[in-house]
């Protein structure tokens, strides 16, 4: 039987490994809808080399040229926030949720109000509203496969296990471009430097948040409302050879890993085949070869965004929401030439210093904090430059 799929993001890195990997296996999967920003070049090449039946740009200045690319192939075009809404709560066995940033928390949200199944890789989703999702996901029967890779192999290594047993999560980082970089080295550091990751290939906002560890940052919230596990179980240790992908400890002292060469196929081909698996063309690991896995322990003096992350998942409530707005808009200007590499948690802790909202009730009460946050944020560096 063929599983139906429907890919929010399709143009970005992971909706690229997502088709590579369905193109690989065309006999299990058929895909229905895909997504994208503004590409609609792209977006209109993956539509007909997939046979999509829906295809929705999020740009609507972009629909007339969609359908005139997509003209004849009897594949729909779409545009605007409706239609990514549409497309992720349109006929599919499995969403791939691979939109970068918030602006994929409503799609999201839609597709878990309907009780599919959906694959996780936009985290700053569920970074923003971890409560809400979780809360409906289980009222409507949903279930979040995570395709990050450290939450994937924690979700591996718990299979068959009860969350009772479980003592403690390691989430591994790599340490970024900067790991072993001074202070004042990373203070100058370009987006060229900052998106040029040792191990991965990713898109440049995550890339950037891999720099400054903001990204090891987000994935402690992520695991913390997957897993159902409080800030004090949840640990981060840098391993530079990205060759374990996370691990869990239980209660008798056990630890199971999950191990890899750094391919996101991998975890991606988990969540499409789940429960079962399918073949990837990953690396195989030759351990001989890997020789040693080395650990250390993350400097939160040159890497200040992991501190302000985990002090926002101890702050519960709206903190989450506003340390990513923030951040999302901190990168952009960093990627833009407009701060330095430091700036980016410096705005991070003063927009975090400065909120006072109470706990969102609602997905819009978190788009509005997101949305007045960012506004914040921009005014903050306007204030700084002038
Ligand atoms: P990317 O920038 O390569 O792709 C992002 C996708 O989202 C594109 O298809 C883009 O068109 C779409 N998009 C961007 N802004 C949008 C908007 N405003 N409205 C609608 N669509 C929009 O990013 P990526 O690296 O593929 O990352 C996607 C998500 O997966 C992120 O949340 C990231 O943190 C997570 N993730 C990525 C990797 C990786 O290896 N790339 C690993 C783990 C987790
Ligand atoms: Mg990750």
């Amino acid at each position: 039987m063929t599983r139906k799929i429907s890919i929010l993001g399709a143009t970005g890195s992971i909706g690229t490994s997502t088709i590579d990997l369905v193109e690989r296996n065309r006999e299990q999967f058929e895909v229905t809808a895909v997504t994208a920003a503004t590409n609609v070049e792209k977006l209109a090449d993956i539509a007909r080399r997939t046979g999509a039946k829906l295809a929705v740009v999020a740009d609507e200045r972009r629909l007339g040229d969609l359908q005139g690319l997509l003209s004849g192939t009897g594949c729909r075009a779409a545009a605007g926030e409706n239609a990514l809404v549409e497309a992720a709560v349109a006929e599919a066995d499995l969403v791939i949720a691979a939109i970068v940033g918030c602006a994929g928390l409503k799609p999201v949200m839609a597709a878990v109000e309907c009780g599919k199944t959906i694959a996780l890789a936009n985290k700053e989703a569920l970074v923003t509203a971890g409560a809400l999702m979780m809360d409906a996901a289980a009222a409507k029967g949903a279930t979040l496969l995570p395709i990050d890779s450290e939450h994937n192999a924690i979700f591996q290594c718990l299979a068959g296990s009860r969350l009772n047993d479980v003592s403690r999560i390691i989430l591994t980082a790599s340490g970024g471009p900067f790991r072993s970089a001074t202070a004042q080295y990373i203070e100058a550091a370009t987006p060229a430097q900052a998106v040029a990751h040792p191990n991965w290939s990713m898109g440049a906002k995550i890339s950037v948040d891999s720099a400054t560890l903001m990204n090891k940052g987000l994935e402690l919230i992520e695991a913390h409302y997957l897993f159902g596990l409080p800030s004090e179980q949840l640990d981060v240790v840098i391993h530079p050879q990205s060759v374990i992908h996370s691990m869990v400890e239980f209660v008798d002292g056990s630890v199971l890993a999950q191990l890899g060469s750094p391919d996101m196929r991998t975890p991606i081909a988990y969540a499409l085949a789940w429960p079962g698996r399918i073949a990837t063309p990953a690396k195989r690991l030759d351990f001989a070869a890997v020789g040693r896995l080395d650990f250390e322990t993350p400097d939160l003096q040159r890497f200040p965004a992991l501190g302000l992350a985990r002090h926002a998942l101890e702050s519960g409530g709206a903190a989450p929401i506003v340390l990513n707005a923030a951040n999302e808009i901190a990168v952009a200007s960093f990627l833009d030439g407009q701060i330095r590499f430091t700036d980016v948690a410096a705005f991070v802790q003063e927009a975090l210093n400065h909120a006072r909202y109470g706990t969102p009730r609602s997905i819009g009460d978190v788009l509005e904090i997101d949305r007045v946050t960012r506004e914040k944020t921009r005014g903050m560096m306007k204030a700084s430059c002038s």
